[in-house]
């Protein structure tokens, strides 16, 4: 295994050091709920109708479904193409961290645009922690011109978002350029990362549930934790 960390393993890791150790060594104990499948159903069509509009972009999840260890260099590949070029779903590996940003456009001249596509109705934290790993990472990989994240402009108001008849709805891409903030959280990323990395190298950390269990979301190991069940794996 060439990486230790994913971005969702990272945001899982702001939440709760439990969480992480739980989503790396035993992911079979998740269990997510009815409403936070949907919430996934919703964020995977809002991001297709986004990248419907790059139709000549290159699917590197396509053509790799799951060989994660090979993203980068099929990327890399791809990136060296001359001209223009679009890509879902690139890999891009610095530090042990794996990200895949959901769409990159490299410009004439190796620059990068990307697009984070989130399909809530308002540009929160969570999203933010989430591009700023993903900016640590390929900035490290790559000259990055900009990073954007696109959110759901059609849904003003809460209710709205959770609605799930929006197929007649026309999309609304609110696009918001972060590049400059996302650049001064290099030392704040590396210093969590590094954070991570112990985490991962002792036993099950002993946290007790409470708030942390559903903000910033509902945590897929509650019930687990909730019956005070621990693994007494070694590591
Ligand atoms: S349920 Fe709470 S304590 Fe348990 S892993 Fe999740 S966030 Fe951590």
């Amino acid at each position: 295994m060439k990486y230790f960390l994913s971005k969702s393993k990272y945001i899982r890791g702001l939440q709760c050091s439990r969480a992480l150790w739980l989503d790396v060594y035993h992911p079979e104990l998740a269990q997510y709920s009815r409403e936070t499948m949907r919430k996934f159903d919703r964020g995977r069509e809002f991001e297709r109708l986004f990248k419907d509009q790059f139709p000549d972009a290159v699917d590197v999840s396509a053509a790799l479904r799951n060989r994660f260890n090979d993203y980068p260099a099929f990327t890399e590949e791809v990136l060296q193409r001359d001209g223009e070029v679009d890509l879902f779903e690139a890999g891009f590996l610095f530090d042990n961290v794996l990200v895949l940003a959901d769409v990159v456009h490299k410009n004439a001249d190796g620059r990068l645009d990307i697009y984070e596509v989130k399909s809530g109705s308002t540009l929160s934290e969570t999203y933010k922690n989430d591009a700023a790993v993903q900016h640590y990472v390929i900035s490290h990989c790559h000259n990055i011109n900009s990073f954007s994240i696109v959110y759901n402009g059609n849904s003003d108001h809460p209710d709205q978002s959770d609605r799930s008849d929006q197929s007649d709805q026309s999309p609304n891409f609110k696009i918001v350029n972060l590049t400059e903030e996302l650049a001064l959280q290099h030392a704040l990323i590396s210093n969590n990362i590094s954070c991570m990395k112990e985490v991962l190298k002792g036993g099950e950390p002993d946290i007790t549930p409470g708030d942390r269990c559903t903000t910033p979301y509902e945590c897929p190991y509650k019930k687990y934790c909730d019956k005070g069940l621990r693994h007494l794996s070694l590591f």
